[in-house]
């Protein structure tokens, strides 16, 4: 059975009154809705993305004492998608599905080792068509504010890759500093710090992570308590700057990645504890865009979407999120590691509901392309659909399948409401160890979300269809040369 989507509810009543209007008012309201849109029609896309939060750490998603009044809202007046996905369950190659539309498999950032690290040489191949390149073609300003992890090397950096501008730690917060990284002559040193020993390599511990401005390192070690406080203040400047051009603000928060940080404002006051600070300044930040969006009188023209690049961190303990209802977590291909809670924001063109269909991040790069007007690159396979039908309340959701994967190799697969594990494993050196299936376990999300129920000795045709999937889906795949590599 197809999932439900808000479709259901309202698309008779839209078919209605568009068939009412066209009959009012003749042909010259269709002539108008078919053509392009001009370029002031554009709409601003916002992708707020956070780092390792899980499907149950917000108010609207379930947290019985994380209060997230803002998301809250705006998943009344937008749409809170329950079955949206991430293209992976770790940083790196989450990072470049959303921004290249494709399965990272695809781009060469799948793994091996499975993120980039301060050491690595690598990061998103040129080739690369991304969501900001895509956009700038057609007259959007562009930045990326927070975490990017796609690379840290010059030519690999956000500046490099079609944003304007670009603010932010250059990957995770847990990491250290490349001492060859270029400094701007006014950078910050943080207290007893020189720029001899940030040159130093046996002077850097973990979490001293540099803070970039466009190419060059601005502070070190970056300030991580007050790094939301300084996003938000960026991003809002950003909107407030871009009134002539459409524009796309990427805006990929450092948190809630451990080691977590919140403001002085926010320490202390959860009843979640510490991660719990965080999640609600996380809130308060998105309140403090959405608020500037609204007082430049740009909201109506403006898709803000929520999600996040992976599932929680659950061996962190209590400083690890939660997946809810869902099982495991990050680094592992159960639901709990790469479905996001997820909302999308569009005040008077979104179709307000729950949404039960499938998305992806992969997804939103075939929307925002679509939304702006760009075109879809046709020389390379994209995995991305596109949600508009959606987000208008005019159709279901085209994605009907979703492939897991775990570095370059393919785990599990979900068609429809089934998905079956053709791998499992579980995070890190954690365990269990890696399993193979053979027949595949199989459940049935629709009615089993939490993966409790193996259903696979009932459902023979279902794992054949699957099976079918897989080879039609390998058929794809090309070699790439694997661009994750540790520098010489
Ligand atoms: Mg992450």
């Amino acid at each position: 059975m197809k999932s439900r989507s808000v479709f259901g509810k309202i698309g008779p009543v839209l078919v209605t009154v568009t068939a009412f209007l066209g009959m009012v008012l003749g042909s010259s309201l269709s002539a108008k809705a078919d053509s392009e849109p001009g370029k002031s029609e554009k709409p601003n896309i916002v992708v707020i993305f956070c780092d390792d939060l899980g499907y149950g750490d917000l108010g609207v998603f379930g947290h019985p004492t994380i209060r997230t009044p803002n998301l809250d809202r705006l998943a009344r007046e937008g749409q809170k998608w329950t079955q949206f996905y991430a293209a992976a369950s770790v940083c790196t190659p989450s990072r470049a599905a959303l921004l290249t539309g494709r399965l990272p498999i695809r781009s060469g950032l799948a793994g091996h080792p499975r993120v980039l690290f301060q050491w690595s040489a690598g990061g998103i191949p040129e080739q690369e068509v991304t969501m900001a390149e895509a956009l700038k073609e057609v007259g959007y300003s562009t930045a990326c504010i927070g975490k990017w992890h796609l690379g840290h090397l010059n030519q690999y950096l956000p500046t490099n890759n079609g944003f304007d501008y670009y603010y932010g730690i250059p990957y995770s917060n847990d990491m250290r500093v490349d001492p060859d990284m270029p400094v701007a002559d006014d950078i910050r040193f943080r207290k007893g710090m020189t720029l001899e020993k940030m040159r130093d390599k046996e002077n850097q511990k973990g979490g001293w992570v540099p803070l970039y401005r466009n190419e060059k390192v601005i502070e070190y070690p970056a300030n991580q308590a007050t790094l939301i406080r300084r996003y938000t203040q960026e991003a809002t400047d950003f909107i407030k700057e871009s009134q002539e051009d459409p524009f796309l603000l990427y805006f990929p928060h450092t948190f809630p990645h451990i080691p977590l940080y919140a403001s002085e404002k926010f320490r202390g006051t959860s009843e979640r504890g510490l991660y719990g600070d965080v999640i609600e300044e996380l809130d308060w930040s998105v309140g403090r865009v959405v608020e500037t969006l609204k007082k430049e009188g740009i909201a109506k023209n403006t898709l803000l979407f929520f999600t996040s690049d992976n599932g929680p961190w659950l061996v962190m303990d209590q400083n690890g999120g939660s997946s809810g209802l869902l099982r495991n977590g990050k680094g592992t291909t159960w639901e709990g590691g790469m479905r996001e809670p997820t909302i999308a924001w569009w005040p008077g063109r979104i179709e307000p509901g729950v949404v039960t269909g499938m998305g992806s991040t992969m997804d939103l790069y075939v929307t925002a392309l679509k939304l702006a007007g760009a075109d879809i690159p046709e020389d390379r396979a994209i995995d991305g659909y596109d949600l508009r039908p959606v987000l208008f309340g005019e159709g279901e959701s085209p994605r009907d399948e979703m492939f897991y994967y775990r570095g370059d190799e393919l785990y599990a697969v979900r068609h429809g409401d089934y998905k079956a594990h053709f791998i499992t494993q579980g995070v890190y050196g954690e365990g269990p160890d890696k399993q193979r299936h053979d027949p595949p376990l199989l459940y049935q999300l629709g009615h089993d979300p939490s993966e409790r129920f193996n259903i696979a000795e009932d459902h023979p045709e279902v794992i054949e269809e699957i099976r079918g999937l897989v080879e039609e889906h390998r058929k794809t795949l090309e070699p790439v040369e694997n661009q994750l590599k540790k520098r010489q």
